[in-house]
């Protein structure tokens, strides 16, 4: 079987024994550790139909890697075949159209720098090393999202290799209902291989403002921070983390820096009515530093393990509830406002949901040693638990192995309907079932 894949691949295909093997295999999160019978390194759409078809011919189990930033792995297929898009990260730019075409294995830096070459932007999320692949096909929350909505709602078109092999062009006008899917519903219905997106003029002036206060006098300032992040403007999306016995509270700003600077002045004044922060520090950065300076502390070979919620509203009971960190080794938080741009787009519009949310909830944790595997995971989630009551749903890019309930809490019954109607369409034998799935109907 391994000769006639060689010969049908004018990529690398690696097994066990082959030079590369081990890194091709290895992803960011370190708790996965699985070995696929074949990794397809393809080199182009010939490639990754050729791929799907013979998966597909021999019943072999199919994942989809581009970045390898998915929590729970899904893009390693244990014994089946890895379809490395890596090979394909190529981005190229119109800056007259302001379009740019990004290949399906592409990463979020190689993006952001095609882009601003141009003085141009679209939404990526905050580490450069994410996969421009996962990340859009689930939603794409960034910097910019509150300006010009989530990364998935600036594609304007999609290429993609269905179950079939057959390659789709995927737009408003073509194959609608896949356009529709392809935007939230995760790798679900084929392999992209490539997206088009729309760019906006973009500078690439940034600022980020953090005051930092001990746990025990965290909860008033909060409040205010939670106050003003509701009449923000949209260049700003204000943050918040919670680590060990420090809360910081800030905004990220993205556009003129006189004006964020009054708003990061604002922010402080406000807190410090409140209480008086231990720390503070107002930093300006050009857009690319922004995108890559949490490339390090979020970076590989730790094991991981996340928790996500989405919440409506941060209601006073859920600021003392996030600030009761009644356990052992919680998790790092992290909270991140939406609204703006995002909550424009009608929720009919596409297949990602919640865009009422006002803050994305990640309770983290990372650690290096498997014994700790049990007891840092359990500490995770016995905080996360306690927020349970207060979330509206969660982002289907954070959710862990969650099956049917993690799906519920990301989309609608409606959305779950029509998610399901266009899977039989174009997947009815769910061989695209490595994702957060959407499984077709009678399977
Ligand atoms: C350090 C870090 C930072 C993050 N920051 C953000 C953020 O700022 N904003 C945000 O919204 N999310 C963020 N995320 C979450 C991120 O969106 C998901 O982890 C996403 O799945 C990562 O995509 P990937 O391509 O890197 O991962 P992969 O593991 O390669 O892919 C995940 C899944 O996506 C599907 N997939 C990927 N590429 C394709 C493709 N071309 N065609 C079809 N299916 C495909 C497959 O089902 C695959 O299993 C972050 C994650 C990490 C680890």
């Amino acid at each position: 079987m391994a000769t006639s894949l060689r010969a049908e691949i004018g990529g690398r295909v690696l097994e066990p024994l082959d030079p590369g093997y081990d890194e091709a295999r290895t992803v960011w999160n370190a708790m996965i550790d699985r070995r696929p019978r074949w990794i397809v390194q393809c080199a182009d759409v010939t490639d990754v139909a050729n791929a799907v078809r013979f998966a597909a011919q021999h019943d072999i189990e199919v994942g989809i890697r581009c970045g390898g930033h998915g929590i729970v792995g899904h893009a390693v297929p244990p014994d089946g075949l890895m379809i490395d898009l890596r090979p394909m990260g190529k981005v190229m730019i119109d800056p007259t159209t302001r379009r740019a075409t990004v290949q399906g294995g592409a990463m979020l830096g190689a993006l952001d720098r095609a882009s601003q070459l141009y003085g141009l932007a679209t939404t990526a999320g905050n580490v450069s090393h994410t996969g421009v692949g996962g990340l859009t096909l689930g939603g794409g929350m960034g910097w910019l999202a509150r300006q010009h909505g989530l990364a998935c709602d600036n594609v304007t078109a999609f290429r993609v290799v269905v179950a079939t092999g057959e390659t789709l062009q995927v737009d408003a006008e073509s194959h609608a209902d896949l356009f529709w899917a392809l935007r939230g519903g995760g790798g679900n219905f084929g392999v992209v291989t490539a997206f088009e997106f729309a760019l906006h003029p973009e500078p690439g002036r940034a600022l980020s403002a953090e005051f930092r206060f001990p746990l025990e006098r965290a909860a008033a300032p909060m409040r205010h921070w939670r106050d003003l992040s509701g009449t923000a403007p949209r260049e700003a999306t204000f943050t918040a983390t919670i680590s060990g016995g420090l809360v910081s509270l800030g905004l990220v700003w993205v556009g003129d820096p006189d004006a964020g600077n009054a708003r990061a002045d604002e922010l402080g004044l406000r807190l410090a009515e409140a209480s008086e922060p231990v720390e503070s520090s107002v930093e300006h950065l050009s857009y690319l530093e922004l995108q890559t300076r949490e490339d390090d502390i979020e970076g590989h070979s730790w094991r991981r393990y996340w928790k996500g919620h989405y919440f409506r509203e941060l209601g006073d009971e859920v600021i003392d509830a996030l600030l009761d960190r009644g356990t052992d080794d919680p998790p790092d938080v992290s909270l991140q406002a939406y609204g703006g741009a995002i909550a424009d787009v009608g929720d009919e519009d596409a297949a990602f949901s919640r865009r009422d949310t006002a803050f994305e909830f990640v309770a983290a944790s990372r650690w290096r040693d498997a014994d700790d595997d049990e007891r840092r995971i359990s500490a995770a989630r016995r905080y996360a638990r306690t927020m349970d009551d207060f979330a509206s749903g969660a982002y289907v890019n954070v959710l862990g192995d969650d099956g049917e309930a993690g799906l519920r809490r990301a989309y609608t019954a409606e959305k779950l309907a029509r998610l399901t109607a266009v899977k039989d369409a174009y997947d009815p034998g769910n061989l695209f079932h490595l994702n957060q799935n959407i499984r077709p109907s009678g399977r």
